[in-house]
């Protein structure tokens, strides 16, 4: 197996730098994808990466969501998803046109668009944000009103920290929705020091017990604190490889097995490959489209 990933790796490398491109992967890819990338972060750093990258082609090892958002920051650049199928289910819980109207029955409400959705709903906001920087995106817009799209759970922890009104769309995400707190609890009987960090897509009650809220790269720079030596980590488990690899000798407990995004874990070394030597899936978004969607993803590039 070892042998076989050791010429795939370098027949990607080979390609990647024929192609001039770069791969980004999310924090919850598979340890291996997460290996060859040049870049593996949250929504956030992702997308700000891809708005400053030089290079030609962007190999986006992620959900197609995440993809569009390079293409609507980069319309000269060729976006590669290796998996067209890599979709996100809570995503898919909101278009545009029912985006449309709801708005009409919250005629002063702002429309904060979490990252996660399509670009024709990030067209139809007014703002977007990603799990890092929500509250801060909220409280810099002046309108008392927020429609929150489409994270029930996100857009309830943003409520806990405003005084804004949110209105709640009812989206969520399932892989989070599997993390329990009864299974915190049991957790944290046995690992009494470890430090409970959690993703803010996960459900009150859990976010309830955690001693940090954080998007997947404020858990990462969590865990690099010197006085950090166990967590017990509540998000997708992809994110455990990275934090065992970045900090040998601590120890790292994912509250649930069952926390796997199942789409995420669609893109493969094969896949990387074979989209770099076809140059496709390409993702791209209509102009009219991306250029509105640009205006939600840019203010919110703005107050990061
Ligand atoms: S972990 Fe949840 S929110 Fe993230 S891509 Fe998977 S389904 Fe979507």
């Amino acid at each position: 197996m070892e042998n076989r990933n050791a010429a795939l790796i370098e027949k990607i490398l080979n390609f990647k730098k024929r192609r001039d491109a770069i791969i980004l992967a999310h924090n919850y890819q598979l340890g291996e994808i997460q290996d060859i990338a040049d870049f593996v972060g949250d929504s956030l750093e992702l997308s700000q990466n891809a708005a400053r990258t030089d290079a030609s082609v962007i190999v986006f090892c992620g959900v197609h969501f995440m993809a569009e958002t390079a293409a609507i920051l980069c319309p000269d650049k060729t976006v590669l998803l290796p998996d067209i199928n890599a979709g996100c289910p809570m995503a898919d819980m909101i278009d545009a046109e029912r985006l449309k109207q709801k708005k009409k029955e919250h005629p002063n409400a702002a429309v904060v668009c979490y990252i996660n959705s399509s670009a024709e709903v990030k067209a139809e906001s007014d703002i977007c944000c990603t799990s890092a920087n929500t509250v801060k995106v909220v409280e810099s817009l002046a309108a008392e009103e927020i429609l929150f799209i489409p994270d029930q759970y996100l857009g309830h922890y943003a409520s806990t920290k405003t005084d804004k009104k949110i209105i709640l769309w009812p989206g969520f995400c399932p892989t989070h929705a599997r993390i329990r707190p009864e299974d915190i609890i049991k957790l944290k009987q046995e690992y009494p020091k470890a430090k409970v960090a959690v993703h803010p897509e996960c459900k009150p009650e859990v976010i309830a017990l955690a001693d940090e809220v954080l998007s997947t790269g404020g858990i990462i720079g969590l865990a690099r604190r010197a006085e950090i030596e166990e967590m017990i980590v509540g998000t997708e488990m992809g994110i455990i490889h990275r934090l065992k690899k970045e900090n040998p000798g601590k120890r790292f407990i994912s509250v649930s097995e069952q926390a796997v995004c199942p789409n995420m874990k669609l893109i493969t070394l094969e896949k990387v490959l074979w989209s770099l030597e076809e140059m496709a899936p390409e993702v791209k978004v209509p102009e009219e489209i991306r250029s509105k969607a640009r205006v939600s993803v840019d203010k919110m590039l703005e107050v990061s």
